[in-house]
């Protein structure tokens, strides 16, 4: 099993905080880790988010991101190269925050760097954080419109080629708010960019550790993206070490349900096939 979305941002960039996560690992059966820190944990990409304060005095969204962007990137591609050279197993990635206003600047900070991998994510609609917390946002908003903005963001980050794999597909779903209207036409234009834009998405395991008890996505959607052909990664979204490979078996019994029987890693932006394995 590979592991494609992990976070250290909990502790210290340190190589015995990275071997944490790779001792949990390999407890349990994960061969290959795929390290994705956000974009906002690091100062150099400070200017993709700019937007977000000129733009007005959201609380919501500024109170938790403005502390941030404490790190440098240099210090954790050097940790990560360390960890290599010892012999873990992983691959340099990170998970961007898509913002169609700051398109242009995220690609400019990105091409200074070679990465095996990019998560693309959408946590923030305008300046609302939706997935921060159900009690910020949520209350006084209609979910409908919510699924809306998303689905529409979601659709300019895949059109956007800047990233390699779209993470948690269906994150609006994170504190259990569903659209009232169907949606599925949607989801399902949404779908065929991915497809057309030869990206993966991620079976991802964090939905079953949130309000909403669901792996990301939903059933329905991955045998959708199973019969358009869209490339898995599995992924536990892990932001401590024990949540390495947290549930991975579950993920791979819904793919595997979905219609799935291979899934992928990449190296320098390149995509390796691997069947799933048998449980
Ligand atoms: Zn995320
Ligand atoms: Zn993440």
């Amino acid at each position: 099993m590979i592991d494609y979305h992990i976070h250290l941002e909990r502790g210290p960039y340190s190589l015995a905080w990275l071997q944490e996560f790779w001792d949990q690992a390999q407890i349990q059966g994960v061969s290959e880790l795929g390290i994705t820190e956000h974009t906002h944990q690091f100062k150099e990409f400070l200017p993709a988010y700019d937007h977000l304060w000129k733009s007005g005095s959201d609380s919501r969204t500024t109170s938790w991101l403005r502390d941030q962007f404490g790190n440098s990137l240099q210090d954790y591609l050097r940790l990560l190269d360390a960890g290599r050279n010892l012999g873990i197993p992983l691959k340099i990635g990170l998970e961007v925050d898509y913002f169609p206003e700051s398109e242009g600047v995220m690609r400019t900070l990105l091409q200074g760097y070679d990465f095996d991998f990019l998560l693309g994510s959408v946590h923030f609609l305008g300046n609302w954080s939706f997935d921060w917390k159900p009690e910020a946002g949520w209350p006084d908003r209609d979910p409908d419109q919510a699924y809306l903005a998303y689905l529409e963001l979601m659709e300019k980050m895949v059109l956007s080629n800047l990233v390699d794999v779209v993470a948690h597909l269906d994150v609006i779903k994170v504190f259990g708010h569903r659209a009232s209207r169907n949606l599925e036409d949607k989801w399902g234009v949404l779908l065929q960019h991915i497809a057309d834009a030869d990206l993966a998405i991620e079976v991802s395991t964090a939905g079953l550790r949130k309000p909403v008890e669901e792996i990301y996505p939903r059933p329905a959607l991955l045998r959708q993206a199973a019969r358009l052909k869209i490339p898995i990664t599995i992924a536990s979204d892990a932001h401590v070490p024990q949540d390495v490979g947290d549930r991975w078996r579950k993920g791979v019994a819904l793919a595997k349900a979905s219609g799935y029987d291979s899934y992928c890693s990449f190296k320098g932006r390149k995509r390796i096939n691997h069947r799933l394995p048998s449980l």
